[in-house]
């Protein structure tokens, strides 16, 4: 690790005096123009390539502007006030908000995956329990796709297991099947309502992008910092939120008083916290806690219709399992949460962590975990919806 940062702050060292050239002559392309006039050709060319190359130091926690300055435990490695450009570019590079973005952008990635296998997946006779269902596909997928017949869609990771993907043909006559009365049996199978779930993985995929983006780009200047912020408190918000709607719409979806009540209820919270993340003191350092304690709050309030779902359907396998997911899912957050607040491990070894191993990457990982344990929850919902409907 020493030598890479060796080798960074060889790379990333500024040139002073260009930055003083350039604050004296205004821009790069000025700078170039009027020193290129007094010089030859050969000279211009330099000129112009040493301002293309226009580079940035890393700098220390005490260099940093106030609107900059959100952690005094991670000591150097900063970004501060770069150029859009290179704050992009430094996606790339090593810096004390490298793994930060990685981590999410990666997550978002996953997720993008994990949605496109959700939309493509085809429930096959073990989750319809409709021997209609097997019996048209054996018909007319004429034998081009038998992978279709033998994937699983199980209540633990249906849309992975798929190891072919399924023709439009199949794809087709699986919907028609649902949505058709059954010869067998004269019961007419629809496959429950998506939407829930998928507003959850958007409201993870829109949680995860805008961190990224907002780790990555909030070293540009404080307007920028501002207002990525906002929107880091607002995907955070969007994912607790989104994370209530499986849960309630498929628990209670045969009950419609407490389906909208907790609908209603985690929408208007989820606003009410977009709203009071807009004031400038929320972002304050100091407020580190109460940050942290209005998203646990939020997210602590699944409790409620957890343990409604629990009185209402314990017996039910598919209830304890999803609460199981639930579980895991709180006690990656709440974990997240205190680590978070707590800055640790930074807090007993200042500098130490500063590029590898602080408590904000350790919060990025705990996001992921918890939100990819209610992505299986969701699944288990779906199954059990499209078995039994009201
Ligand atoms: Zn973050």
């Amino acid at each position: 690790m020493a030598s890479t940062v060796t080798l960074l702050e060889k790379t990333t060292t500024a040139f002073r005096s260009d930055d003083v050239a350039d604050k004296a002559l205004g821009s790069p392309t000025m700078k170039h123009l009027l020193l290129g006039r007094s010089k030859g050709a050969g000279d211009t060319v330099d000129m112009a390539k040493r301002c293309c190359e226009h580079r940035h130091e890393l700098v220390s926690y005490d260099a940093l502007p106030e609107f900059l300055k959100h952690n005094e435990f991670i000591l150097d490695y900063y970004r501060s006030e770069w150029p859009v450009k290179q704050a992009l570019l430094s996606a790339f590079a090593v810096h004390n908000e490298t793994i930060n973005v990685w981590t999410h952008l990666i997550g978002f990635f996953v997720f993008l995956a994990l949605t496109v296998c959700a939309a493509t997946m085809v429930p096959t006779e073990t989750s319809v329990s409709h021997s209609a269902t097997s019996t048209a596909l054996t018909h007319n997928s004429t034998g081009g796709n038998p992978m279709i017949l033998t994937s699983s869609y199980t209540t633990v990771g249906a849309a992975v297991a798929m190891q072919a993907p399924p023709t439009r043909n199949a794809s087709f006559l699986v919907e028609q099947e649902l949505a058709a009365p059954s010869p067998s049996s004269g019961h007419i199978i629809h496959r429950v309502a998506r939407w829930p779930f998928y507003a959850y993985l958007c409201g993870a995929m829109f949680c995860l992008l805008m961190s990224s983006a907002c780790h990555l780009l909030s070293c540009h200047s404080e307007h920028a910092s501002y207002v990525l912020l906002r929107l880091d408190y607002a995907g955070i918000t969007g994912l607790i939120v989104t994370s209530f709607y499986p849960l309630v719409y498929y628990t209670f979806l045969c009950d419609p008083f407490p389906l909208s009540l907790y609908l209603g209820f985690i929408t208007v919270s989820g606003a009410a916290a977009v709203a009071v993340s807009l004031l400038p003191v929320f972002e304050s350092p100091g407020l580190r806690w109460a940050r942290a304690a209005l998203f646990a709050c939020m997210g602590a309030s699944g409790l409620v219709p957890i343990a409604h779902k629990l009185l209402v359907f314990g017996a039910r396998p598919e209830a304890v399992q999803t609460t199981g997911y639930e579980m895991a899912m709180g006690g990656f957050y709440l974990a997240g949460v205190v680590v978070y607040g707590a800055r640790v491990p930074e807090r007993w070894m200042p500098g130490r962590f500063d590029l590898v191993g602080h408590s904000h990457q350790l919060f990025h990982a705990l996001v992921i975990a918890g939100a990819y344990a209610h992505y299986h929850a969701g699944l288990v919902y779906l199954s059990w919806r499209d078995m039994e409907q009201c």
